[in-house]
């Protein structure tokens, strides 16, 4: 059985009757807007097939049918509105109303173009047409929507009929079509992408190849046809990557979405090519890897790769100075050149001081700046024909290949050029907001016809650099024979010294300290070193060099031992039971862990009163880690030890550290002591020492006191112990206890 239109229109104005409050339509404008939707948008067969059989079916049926279309009105993905003439909403879908934003408003009776502000002109006109009973469409037109947003929408617009004839209104389908638009845009740019010179393939999420492009046909040899529906596995090259290099690749694909590095890629001819490869993933929006997208950017263009070659291999990463590889590689050209030529050339070996402390308080970032820094000055104070290199950690290296015939006159330029470098290092510089001026040691030798190698030239800059540093830093030093006899007699030394201990060959002395009526009050043990038939060797000499080879440790704990035991000698005799007894303790000997457990070991063992115990520590201590240093002094302070800071104002000693240090006496170097008769900055030294302590509330004790003249201003302005010849050289135990009872 057929259905007319008309019938089916009336049988859903019945039901809309019985259901007035379902849409927000009368039944008239239900019934205009059925007509209009059906014509546009149903197949209106299929439709009144359905409803045909409704015909057959109770009333109670038929209003399932009707709430089915309602309900596909509802979810339609299209925005269906409808106005009356004024424009006024009489309905409007869910769509319609998400896509523009208007949730939460009652937009019934509203006018659509006040609602809607941005609505052009020419669609307020077009609106006013389709009154007229005009119909209008566009499949791609630009909106934006009542919160501003832009975006892409597919329209119609057409006018709905009164059962008059007349036109009631209008009915607006929308579709919003920005996402596409934004797809397509997308799409145009991956397809101008894919025409780059890198190769790149698409593949499923198996690594089946989708799509290759041009690039990649070459870098692989395959033409795309051949590359589309293979595995990315034919790439695979197992002689240059084991299974767990592809292992790890596929791990951080899947966590981190990415991967980039260089591979070894096998191509159809079977050449094995490096290439720079990187993998992204595209997921859907589930989450789910859809696609692989891998890019190949081709390294095997030799002079490409020659030049990163040439980069990684002679240059320095941080200051894209040469390294020290194309320095020697230059080194040996210029010996060679020099020899023929009969001309000085110079290498100069420079080192940054104290440049560990930079790296430990200001962090390796500012170390990295001062490099560069550095870097930046020594290419600044350099001509082209010369080479500044990095060797390595603060070590920079300068070759001068040419400097003339003329010894004298090379020897000129050399310090000029030196010294310009050691100036420029030391200017401030701006890291940070921080102003750092950083100094440097240099160590230079000069080569000309002798024939020493590149390795011995090096060697001899870094004796030099040795003797720089150790007079203190900051200067500059030149190579000569006499500095290598030094160097081979310290070599010797130190072997000498490794076997002392054993051989018994030290000895402890020890130096009368007074008070101001010339009473000892203690001594200060000095250590010495006799090797077997050879003559006493200075602590001044050997020091050091116990200190550089770790031998410092041992001997320090045997002159520590041997002072404990002699305290233990004098506490047994009335005359010298209550002195003290002073031991110089090497900085580094201080830092070892557990040092302070160690002493408290030897005191319990010696049976001593920890009292009588007092350390020489120098200024050097404060240069790194005080806070340890303070923690270590402070528990040993506690079992009684005292603290003296041995050859005060020689060193670094900043005043803020001095304050934090828990010390118990100051003792003045004798260099200024040695002056005082003549030399006036030496007074004004000693008198600002003297008020520092009085301040801190330190006891003050002057050594190297030789004459009563030097007593005696000592006395006036203010300090009351000394130490030196006038009182006592450093004695024997045997002569220090003669001496002692003499005085009684
Ligand atoms: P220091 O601690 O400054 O010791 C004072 C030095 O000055 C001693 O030299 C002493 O003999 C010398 N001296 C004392 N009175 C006078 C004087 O009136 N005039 C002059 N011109 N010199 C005087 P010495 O014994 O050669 O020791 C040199 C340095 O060796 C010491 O300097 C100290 O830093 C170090 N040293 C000595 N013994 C030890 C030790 O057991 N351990 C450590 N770590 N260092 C030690
Ligand atoms: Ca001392
Ligand atoms: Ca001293």
């Amino acid at each position: 059985m057929t259905l007319s239109t008309q019938t089916y229109h009336r049988l859903l104005k019945r039901q809309l009757r019985k259901f007035p409050n379902e849409l927000a339509l009368n039944a008239d404008h239900w019934e205009a807007f059925i007509n209009v939707v059906n014509d546009t948008y149903f197949q209106v067969d299929r439709e009144r097939h359905l409803l045909e059989n409704a015909l057959e079916v109770t009333a109670q049926e038929l209003t399932a049918v009707n709430r089915q279309l309602q309900l596909f009105i509802e979810n339609a993905p299209t925005g269906i509105a409808m106005l009356d003439s004024q424009f006024r909403y009489l309905y409007a879908s869910r769509c319609w109303i998400e896509d523009r934003k208007l949730e939460g408003i009652d937009i019934i009776g509203k006018n659509h173009h006040e609602l809607s502000p941005n609505i052009p002109n020419d669609w307020k006109e077009m609106h006013q047409r389709c009154l007229l009973g005009e119909s209008a469409s566009c499949n791609e037109d630009r909106i934006i929507f009542p919160d501003g947003s832009v975006g892409w929408i597919r329209w119609e617009v057409k006018p709905w009929m009164n059962p008059d004839g007349t036109v009631g209104g209008l009915i607006i389908f929308s579709e919003n079509i920005t996402d596409r638009k934004v797809a397509e845009a997308e799409l145009r740019i991956a397809s101008v992408a894919f025409q780059s010179k890198d190769g790149m393939i698409v593949t499923d999420a198996r690594g089946n190849i989708l799509r290759a492009n041009e690039a990649f046909e070459k870098v692989s040899g395959y033409s795309a046809d051949e590359l589309v529906g293979k595995n990315t596995c034919i790439f695979k090259c197992p002689t240059h990557h084991d299974d767990a290099f592809y292992r790890n690749m596929w791990e951080a694909i899947s966590s981190e979405g990415k991967w980039e590095g260089s591979v070894w890629n096998r191509s159809k001819e079977g050449r094995v090519l490096p290439v720079w490869l990187s993998i992204s993933v595209v997921r859907d929006l589930n989450g789910t890897i859809t696609h692989y997208i891998g890019i190949y950017s081709n390294t095997s263009d030799p002079r490409e790769a020659e030049r990163k070659i040439m980069e990684l291999a002679y240059y320095d990463p941080l200051t894209n100075l040469p390294n020290r590889r194309l320095l020697l590689d230059r080194l040996n050209q210029a010996r060679i050149v020099a020899a023929r030529n009969q001309i000085f050339g110079a290498v100069l070996l420079i080192d940054i001081d104290k440049f560990k402390s930079i790296n430990d308080t200001r962090g390796h970032d500012m170390g990295d700046q001062v490099l560069m820094s550095v870097a930046q000055c020594l290419r600044n104070n350099l001509r082209e024909m010369d080479t500044a290199a990095r060797l390595g950690g603060d070590e920079f290296i300068v070759l001068i290949p040419d400097l003339g015939e003329d010894l004298e006159h090379a020897m000129h330029a050399l310090s000029m050029v030196a010294d310009k470098l050691h100036l420029g290092i030391a200017e401030p510089v701006d890291l940070n907001g921080i102003t750092h001026s950083a100094t440097a040691s240099i160590g230079i030798t000069l080569f000309s016809h002798k024939t020493q190698s590149a390795n011995e030239l090096m060697k001899e800059a870094d004796l030099a650099l040795y003797q720089a540093k150790a007079s203190g830093r900051n200067t500059i030093r030149f190579f000569d024979d006499a500095m290598h006899t030094q160097f081979t007699e310290k070599t010797n030394l130190e072997t000498s010294l490794r076997s002392a201990l054993g051989k018994n060959e030290f000895n402890l002395m020890y130096q009368p300290q007074v008070d101001q009526s010339g009473r000892i009050i203690g001594a200060e043990a000095l250590l010495r070193w006799e090797p077997f038939e050879m003559e006493i060797i200075s602590p001044e000499v050997f020091i050091p060099i116990a200190e550089e080879s770790g031998l410092i440790f041992s001997i320090g704990e045997w002159a520590l031992q041997n002072a404990c035991t002699q305290l233990l000698a004098w506490s047994k005799n009335p005359f010298t039971q209550e002195l003290v007894l002073s031991v110089n303790i090497s900085a580094k000997q201080f830092r070892r862990p557990n040092f302070a457990q160690m002493v408290g070991e030897l005191i319990d063992t010696a049976g001593i009163n920890p009292q009588l115990l007092k350390f020489e520590l120098t200024e050097s201590l404060l240069l790194e880690n005080v806070d340890e240093v303070i923690s270590t002094i402070n528990d040993l302070r506690k079992i009684g030890v005292k603290f003296s800071i041995d050859d005060f104002g020689t060193g670094y000693s900043s005043l803020s550290y001095l304050k934090k240090l828990p010390l118990d006496e100051i003792k003045i170097d004798k260099s200024f002591v040695l002056d005082i008769a003549w030399d006036e900055g030496d007074r004004a030294i000693i008198c600002s020492i003297l008020s520092l302590a009085e301040s801190l509330k330190l006891r003050v004790i002057a050594e190297g006191v030789e004459t009563i003249e030097q007593r005696d201003y000592l006395l006036a302005e203010g300090c009351y112990f000394y130490q030196g010849y006038l009182y006592g050289k450093p004695l024997s135990a045997e002569n220090f206890q003669l001496l002692i009872e003499s005085l009684h």
